[in-house]
């Protein structure tokens, strides 16, 4: 028996903030375990002491999720202290927009790095664990940019990729029990929102009157939008819904 006393365990990358840390806390609730992922082990413990006075457990985990050595050293000390994981949430991202004719070698390498490499090292490390339990759910967070959008070459490059990722993960793992989906949201209330909205001298909150107005539910996302998505695919019942792309972003279009 894990020390989770029997609970499965999800990882939740990127989980110090934002959709990662709404989506931990979401899983928790749902009964789960949560390794809360970070960069910075230190900047996770917001998360894990939410998800604890809210009756659930939760492990903070420093990891750079483009890092694989970082990245085996996180799940195997995730499978020691939690138990083993079956869920895995790639979340962590980050952003380096610019037009391309001045996008630079690193502006592009990052986004690679973080969005496409993370994934791929965090859930080669974690599949093993779900493969032996014959169950598991992955989840990758994709992006209405996969769609093309004006200043983000790289990012929108990223979330296709990741697309493409969970449907051959879908395939591939099907056997075994588990699946893989992908969520692909759009404006969402986050501090990676913001950070764009100070980027082109918008205040923020105008910003996001700007782009409610484009919705059809004529308000933007918030991060418990996703993770309840989050927590669907996750969730048992699910288990005949694999690699597919699911938009959450308040109508049909980006
Ligand atoms: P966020 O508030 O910027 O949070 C992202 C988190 O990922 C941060 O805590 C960040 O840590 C962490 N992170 C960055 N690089 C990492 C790395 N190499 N290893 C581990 N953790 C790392 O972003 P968000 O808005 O919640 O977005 C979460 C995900 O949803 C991202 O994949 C994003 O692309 C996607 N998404 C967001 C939106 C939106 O509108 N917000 C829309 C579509 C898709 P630090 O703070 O230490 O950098």
């Amino acid at each position: 028996m894990s020390e989770s006393n029997g609970a499965r365990v999800a990882i939740v990358t990127g989980a110090a903030r934002g959709i990662g840390a709404a989506t931990a806390i979401r899983l928790a609730q749902d009964g789960f375990a949560v390794a809360v992922l970070d960069l910075d082990e230190g900047s996770a413990k917001g998360t894990v002491e939410a998800i604890e006075a809210a009756g659930g457990r939760g492990l903070a985990v420093g990891a750079d999720v483009s890092d694989a050595e970082q990245v085996q050293a996180a799940v195997d000390r995730i499978a020691a202290e939690l138990g083993p994981p079956v869920v895995l949430v790639n979340n962590a991202g980050v952003l380096r927009d610019n037009m391309l004719f001045k996008m630079s070698d690193s502006d592009w390498d990052i986004v690679m790095n973080v969005h496409l490499r993370g994934a791929f090292l965090m859930t080669r490390a974690a599949q093993k664990h779900m493969i032996d339990a014959k169950w598991g759910r992955i989840i990758n967070l994709s992006s209405t940019s996969a769609l093309g959008n004006r200043g983000q070459a790289n990012y929108s490059t990223a979330k296709a990729g990741l697309q493409g990722f969970t449907k051959t993960l879908a395939i591939e793992l099907g056997k075994f029990g588990v699946t893989a989906n992908a969520i692909a949201p759009g404006f969402i209330q986050t501090e990676m929102t913001k950070a764009t909205a100070e980027r082109v001298g918008i205040p923020f909150d105008d910003f996001i009157k700007g782009a409610a107005s484009q919705i059809p539910v004529a308000r933007v996302g918030q991060p418990e939008d996703i993770a309840h998505l989050a927590s669907f695919f996750a969730s048992e019942g699910a288990g005949f819904i694999s690699g597919q792309v699911v938009y959450a972003a308040g109508g049909p279009k980006a």
